[in-house]
């Protein structure tokens, strides 16, 4: 007979062992957050990602998503590069005008495939302790709704920012769970320790948390720069500043990422030296370039002409403090002619923002 109480011990023990800093166990009820989600949904605040209400109830119910379940191993992994500077929030707080600003989460290798095999290992040690059961991993998937579920499982609480956040991490962490359907026992939730804070909310450059713990996704940079398929509107453009892709200012400016934990794994230190890259340097690249330079990184999903888009609306932004500059300037003339019309008008309003009309 198996002693769980020993079995989930162990389980956390091996979780440590697989990098993940932390791992927590829940059952699979979320009726608590159904009405919020299909309020969210309702209001259109998803945008363009159809997936989030492709669906159904199965989102808040494991059960229905992978029959048989009725545990989750929620776990969260750290990705602050390891070599990343003390002062990390200042300097990334204060980027040069033609700097690219990129997600610190994705300047490295893809979190999807580290968090996903390291999930599988797990799971597979767990077999090979009790013998064959039902499972099933995820990170980042669209079907499950990882933050309610680690706020259940006490991994930390859900922040205005709508991102989980831990006292003693802050909320630079990934988050992945293994769906399961052993009796394991469940942790209990932690306490949200956001208080009277606004500070996301108000620094957020797009004012994308509508209200706290909402966002709309619409405005949101990370959405616009990485999920959007088409067009930039034109009126968030000035906004988005030279974030080319992702956004991290909710979470730098988070009294809690002070506590933000290095990872322990190398996978996602900087590779092309995303941290600090000229954008005429990232714009010059081919597609060719683009897809070997960014070979197993999570930028690659975009493509090129997504990368061009962003990269043209921050050269554009750019005018505010070198207006004309002759190095932008030329570098989107290069790119007035390219074959998507996207690219194009974008390239064409960047222009504009220099005083130049194409
Ligand atoms: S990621 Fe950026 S744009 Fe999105 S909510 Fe946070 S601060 Fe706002
Ligand atoms: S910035 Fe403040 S309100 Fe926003 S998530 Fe952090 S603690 Fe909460």
């Amino acid at each position: 007979m198996t002693d769980y109480l020993q079995l989930a011990q162990e389980i956390k023990a091996w979780g440590r062992e697989a990098g993940f800093a932390d791992l927590r166990i829940t059952d699979v009820d979320l009726r608590h957050v159904e009405a919020g989600f299909e309020a969210w949904l309702a209001a259109g605040y998803h945008g363009e990602m159809a997936y989030m209400a492709a669906h159904g109830n199965k989102r808040s119910r494991p059960d229905e998503l992978v029959p048989g379940t009725i545990r989750v191993i929620s776990v969260r992994m750290n990705y602050l590069p390891e070599n990343i500077p003390d002062d990390w929030r200042r300097i990334e707080q204060q980027h040069a005008a033609d700097t690219a600003v990129i997600s610190i989460y994705a300047r490295g290798r893809d979190y999807h495939k580290v968090l996903r095999s390291r999930l599988q290992q797990l799971a597979e040690r767990i077999q090979a302790r009790i013998g064959d059961f039902g499972y099933r991993v995820f990170t980042d998937s669209a079907p499950v709704m990882e933050v309610a579920l680690a706020e259940k499982a006490g991994l930390g609480w859900k922040g205005k920012h709508t991102l989980l956040l831990n006292r003693e991490a802050g909320s630079m962490f990934f988050l992945g769970e293994i769906l399961v359907d052993i009796p394991l026992p469940v942790d209990a939730p932690m306490r949200n320790h956001c208080g009277q804070c606004t500070s996301c909310i108000e620094v957020c450059p797009t004012k994308a948390i509508i209200a706290p713990y909402e966002v709309d996704a619409r405005r949101c940079i990370s959405y616009l720069t990485i999920e959007l398929h088409g067009a930039i509107p034109v009126e968030l453009r000035p906004l988005i500043g030279n974030r080319v892709y992702g956004c991290d200012d909710c979470q730098l400016f988070c009294p809690w990422n002070k506590f933000a934990q290095r990872a322990s794994v190398d996978d996602f230190d900087v590779r092309n030296g995303l941290d600090s890259a000229s954008m005429i340097s990232l714009f010059a690249w081919t597609e060719a370039e683009f897809l070997r330079n960014l070979e197993g990184s999570p930028i690659r999903r975009i493509g090129h002409e997504r990368w061009l888009r962003n990269l043209a609306v921050g050269l554009g932004n750019a005018a505010l403090s070198l207006h004309g500059d002759a190095g932008l300037v030329g570098a989107l003339n290069q790119r007035l002619d390219h074959s998507s019309a996207m690219v194009r008008e974008h390239v064409q309003w960047a222009l504009a923002q220099h005083g130049i009309s194409a």
